[in-house]
């Protein structure tokens, strides 16, 4: 059994102030792995404080300078990538698949931000003003467990690139992942107090950074209910807020696509991080004349899934995060066979063999109804309903009746009428005729999938502000 016991603030490894002790689980094999002492409201003053003092040498750095502090990042992570694969399978059961994108994605995220920086105008001339675009101060990263370091990498690379410090709240669950960052960031050698990070209760240090008075920006992903729990506390200094929340994202197969091909996709996008995504297309919306093919392509793909602890890269479907996430996957299943959908496969219960772990069974529902729960709430867990649609004007109806608006999925022969179709979904994100790897395009939620956009430019600039100065050119 590990225990981590330090938090970073002010570029040093400290005991936190905290005393509280979170027991972790192997979620494969419900044993006790790692003891972590979380930090509480004092230590995220102590980093917000140090974070603040950081700000003017940050605001000395010339552009060169930042632009090597984001290359020293990136050489970091990237030397790391093994060792980051190996604490995601091990700490939450992320697929090896999963791991090695989300590792190499962090990399990237850095040489993406350095890029960014080289090119970016942060002064023109609008309306007769010079404006300078600026840095918001300190800026609060939260974070969510399902790729916590992926997360992490993509805020703090645009923080820097923008001239912020930050305080980095990750996911009580993800203490390992997080103890490895930190040790690797540690090792670019950063002046201290540009980065903090502060393991710890969300309720607690996340609570403290939302109330105080000196973060002057949340960038926030994780569930649409804590999102608007952050945003309500925001206000009162009123911090610029991201965020990137839940989904219930649709996948609409047109019916003149070849679902032989759509359909390994689909179910790509049910699955991947073992449903634990919140891009995961979990609404299958399917032609009604073409149904029972539906229907019998996604049970076969859901059958040939490989369940099981991801310490084996064939899996392609861990356990899930924790005991309770189990659980609440649990009840959805039950509750789509009380609400009346037809179970094609999968159900309640833990597949043959897997005794001990937060294992599901994949689960394709059949016949689903848009207004049933298991069609509304995001489950996090591989569970499919399959949602027959007459025309395309009822397939975008179905896709936008929900709370939601991440991500969406479409796939068509042809393809004017699958952007047509693409255009009519309220979406940040739409995939046609395949899954991408677009780290710069901008990513996040139209309606209750949150606010504002990260990646690329789009993402830069929501850690950046407008400062218009008149008659900066005009002698008295
Ligand atoms: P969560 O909302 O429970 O926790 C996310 C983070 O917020 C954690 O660090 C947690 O400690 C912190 N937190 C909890 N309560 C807080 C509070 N009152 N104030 C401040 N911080 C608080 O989410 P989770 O279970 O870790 O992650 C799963 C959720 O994240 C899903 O809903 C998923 O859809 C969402 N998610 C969204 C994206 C995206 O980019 N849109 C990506 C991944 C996950």
């Amino acid at each position: 059994m590990k225990t981590i016991d330090t938090i970073y603030i002010n570029g040093a490894f400290v005991a936190p102030h905290g005393r509280e002790p979170l027991v972790l689980l192997d979620p494969a094999t419900e044993r006790e792995t790692t003891t972590v002492i979380l930090a509480d409201d004092v230590d995220a003053q102590r980093a917000i404080a140090a974070a603040k003092a950081a700000l003017p040498v940050v605001a000395r750095t010339t552009r060169e300078e930042r632009m090597d502090w984001l290359q020293r990042l990136h050489d970091a992570v990237a030397a790391a990538e093994r060792e980051i694969v190996d604490v995601m399978v091990a700490e939450y059961g992320g697929t090896t698949a999963m791991a090695t994108g989300t590792a190499r994605r962090a990399a990237a995220s850095f040489s993406i931000a350095r890029r960014l920086l080289g090119e970016y105008a942060f002064e023109r001339e609008v309306g007769g003003a010079r404006v300078t675009m600026v840095p918001h101060g300190v800026v609060g990263l939260i974070t969510p467990w399902n790729a916590n370091i992926g997360f992490i990498a993509t805020k703090l690379s645009m923080a820097i690139a923008a001239g912020s410090t930050a305080v980095i709240k990750p996911s009580e669950l993800s203490a390992a992942q997080t103890a490895l960052i930190t040790r690797v960031m540690h090792g670019a050698g950063l002046p201290p107090g540009v980065f903090n990070i502060v393991t710890g209760r969300g309720d607690v240090v996340g609570a403290e950074i939302t109330r105080h008075p000196d973060v002057a920006k949340i960038s926030f992903t994780g569930s649409t209910s804590v999102g608007k729990a952050i945003a309500r506390g925001a206000v009162d200094t009123m911090k610029r807020v991201t965020l990137e929340l839940g989904g219930k994202s649709p996948t609409v197969l047109l019916d003149d696509a070849d679902f032989a091909k759509a359909m390994p996709l689909a179910v790509l996008a049910a699955v991947m991080n073992s449903g634990q995504a919140c891009i995961a297309g979990t609404r299958l919306l399917v032609p009604a004349s073409r149904v029972a093919e539906a229907h019998a392509l996604a049970v076969r793909a859901f059958e040939d899934l490989v369940v099981g602890p991801t310490s084996d890269p064939r899996v392609n479907v861990g356990p899930m995060v924790t005991r309770k996430q189990y659980e609440r996957v649990q009840d959805y299943i039950r509750k789509g066979i009380e609400e009346g959908a037809t179970l094609l496969t999968g159900g309640p219960g833990r597949p043959d063999g897997l005794e001990r772990g937060y294992f599901v069974l994949p689960t394709v529902f059949g016949d689903v109804r848009n207004d049933m729960t298991i069609a509304r709430d995001e489950i996090f867990g591989p569970v499919l309903s399959i949602i027959p649609y007459r025309d395309d004007d009822e397939a975008i109806a179905i896709a936008n009746d929900t709370p939601y608006g991440l991500h969406a999925y479409v796939f068509g022969a042809d393809l004017a009428r699958a952007n047509r179709v693409a255009a009519g979904i309220q979406a940040g994100r739409v995939f046609v005729n395949g899954l991408y790897d677009a780290p710069e395009a901008p990513f996040g939620g139209f309606k209750q999938s949150g606010l504002g956009r990260e990646f690329g430019v789009f993402g830069l600039e929501t850690y950046l502000e407008p400062k218009a100065i008149m008659g900066h050119d005009k002698a008295l």
